[in-house]
């Protein structure tokens, strides 16, 4: 039998039981990780961290925290992120971002090899190791470095809370040891639960989003009343 050279165990993030799976070198033995389930915590998490330090993100810090979601499984070589970029239509494109590429699936093999999926990276240590160097980010990019740092932090951030809704959860205390849950037991991934967990991350980002942002209040509020008032404009039966 041809056994994957990366383990038996498929999948990353959002991933079922198993009871060996946090060990180095092995994979989850669940469905693949949703990478746009990530990507809606992140973008939430930011709305939300904006709320709370009274700031309104530019619209570019939602797809910088929807990425910074992905980043923690780039200790799985089979993630969105940890397998490179997805190739592009463009020859240019790929041409210049290959050598990202590269860097990202050297990255994901040297920590899968080292320290194995989700140890580092889904800890408070990965995630105060990951704010230095958004910090550092800040420090370099005047002017929008601060919302930059916000979408970075709260998008990997993010990562660590959706993963603790799953079956594992998440080592929060790595190298200390165990293993923390927000959901008893945790949710399994891949089916009708994290379905409604990714809808329900959604209408809470969209929410948030709505009470960070007055335009988009002006531009609901703009709806509504013009729908109310078609409403009361249309004789009864
Ligand atoms: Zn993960």
């Amino acid at each position: 039998m041809v056994r994957d050279p990366l383990g038996e165990d498929r999948g990353a993030g959002w991933s079922g039981s198993s009871g060996s799976s946090l060990r180095a070198g092995r994979l989850l033995d669940s469905p693949p990780v949703n990478a746009v389930t990530h990507a809606v915590f992140g973008a939430g998490a930011l709305a939300g961290a904006s709320l709370v330090l009274g700031v309104e993100p530019a619209l570019y810090a939602y797809p910088v925290a929807g990425v910074a979601a992905l980043v923690p499984d780039l200790d799985n070589p089979r993630s969105k992120l940890g397998n490179g970029l997805s190739p592009m239509r463009s020859p240019l494109l790929n041409a210049l971002t290959r050598p990202l590429s590269w860097a990202l699936r050297a990255v994901s093999f040297g920590l899968f090899k080292t320290v194995g999926h989700r140890t580092l990276t889904h800890s408070l240590l990965g995630l105060a190791a990951f704010a230095a160097l958004a910090w550092l980010l800040w420090r370099a990019v005047p002017g929008p470095g601060y919302g930059l740092f916000v979408a970075l932090v709260a998008g990997y951030a993010s990562h660590l809370a959706a993963d603790s809704l799953n079956t594992p959860g998440v080592p929060l205390l790595w190298p200390v040891g165990g293993t923390a849950r927000l959901w008893p037991g945790g949710i399994r991934s891949g089916g009708v639960a994290e379905l409604v967990v990714a809808v329900i991350a959604v209408a809470v980002a969209g929410y948030l989003a709505y009470l960070v942002h007055p335009v988009l209040q002006d531009q609901v509020d703009g709806v509504l009343s013009a729908a109310l008032y078609r409403e009361s404009l249309t004789p009864p039966l």
